[in-house]
């Protein structure tokens, strides 16, 4: 299983004209497709179904998940089948987006439901419902962020990452991500969190999941909210790419590296901070 995946690690310090290191840490080029924070937040969900004599991995999403993506690929490849709670009838007449259409063909069963049936996710009545209706299914919620998610992102960080950085970014949806590497990193460090949504929620969750205080947030640099682009935001994401060769995308990575380099214009850090950049991956959802 997982186990014996080791999942390959590249890095790629940019050459710029500025006073500070910054090293990008390719999740990314963990799957061409497939978010790369999502394999380490999947791991120990996939691990413990298996154990427990699941056959199908339930979960849910938006029409833009990159979780729905990366969880119909992971459960094909360890032998589940998948099923995907979409929310959006509408989305049940149209043609298949990007990411719908490759969770599609990993042969994840996309079940399209109201707005008002995805509110109740969380809902312990409706989440019995889904249980009786698909015994075979071990659930994951929402984003893919639970304990044994955070068990897998902790991996993300390696022993030499620990001591050969000085500040960590990241960007953040659920805060599964982050809290993993705030929780591995060491108290020397600190992570910064780049919102990929606008709200101080994320704050408290991400505390739901860690102690420690070597962190920060800021929603400063989302754009506007999840998922909303702008004409600088592409333009960036385009001359970045030429630049240094390395593709983003504009829900999540593309907004965290403006936003660096934004702070960095502004002296936020130190001369010679040595920056590790984690690339998240999420390529598939990468406007053409
Ligand atoms: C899901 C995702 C994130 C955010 O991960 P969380 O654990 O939900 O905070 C960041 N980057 C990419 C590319 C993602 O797909």
């Amino acid at each position: 299983m997982f186990d014996h995946i080791a999942f390959p690690t590249s890095y790629q310090t940019l050459d710029t004209p500025y006073p500070v290191q910054i090293t990008v840490k390719r999740l990314d080029l963990i799957h061409p497709q497939i978010s790369g924070n999502k394999f380490f937040k999947l791991k120990y969900n996939l691990l413990e179904a298996k154990q427990l004599g699941f056959k199908q991995i339930l979960t849910f999403g938006g029409a833009y998940s990159n979780h729905i993506a990366a969880t119909a690929y992971a459960a094909q490849l360890f032998g589940f089948q998948s099923i995907g709670i979409i929310r959006g009838e509408e989305l049940h007449t149209q043609a298949l987006n990007l990411t719908l259409q490759s969770a599609n063909d990993f042969g994840m069963q996309l079940r399209f439901v109201s707005r008002a049936e995805y509110r109740l996710r969380h809902d312990t009545d409706y989440q019995l419902q889904l249980k009786q209706h698909y015994p075979d299914a071990y659930i994951i919620p929402e984003g893919g962020t639970n304990t044994f998610a955070l068990k897998g992102t902790q991996e993300i960080l390696s022993p030499e990452d620990q001591t050969n950085y000085d500040v960590i970014c990241c960007a953040v949806g659920t805060g599964g991500t982050i809290a993993g590497i705030i929780e591995s990193s060491s108290n020397r460090q600190q992570v910064l969190g780049f919102s990929a949504l606008k709200g101080e929620f994320l704050r408290h969750d991400i505390q739901q999941w860690t102690d420690k205080l070597n962190w920060s947030l800021t929603d400063q640099y989302c754009g506007g909210g999840y998922a909303k682009t702008s004409p600088e935001l592409l333009q960036f994401m385009l001359q970045f790419e030429q630049q240094y060769a390395i593709p983003l995308e504009q829900v999540y990575t593309a907004k965290m590296m403006m936003g660096l380099f934004d702070l960095i214009g502004k002296n936020h850090f130190p001369t010679h901070t040595r920056i590790l950049v984690i690339h998240t991956g999420g390529l598939q959802g990468r406007v053409k």
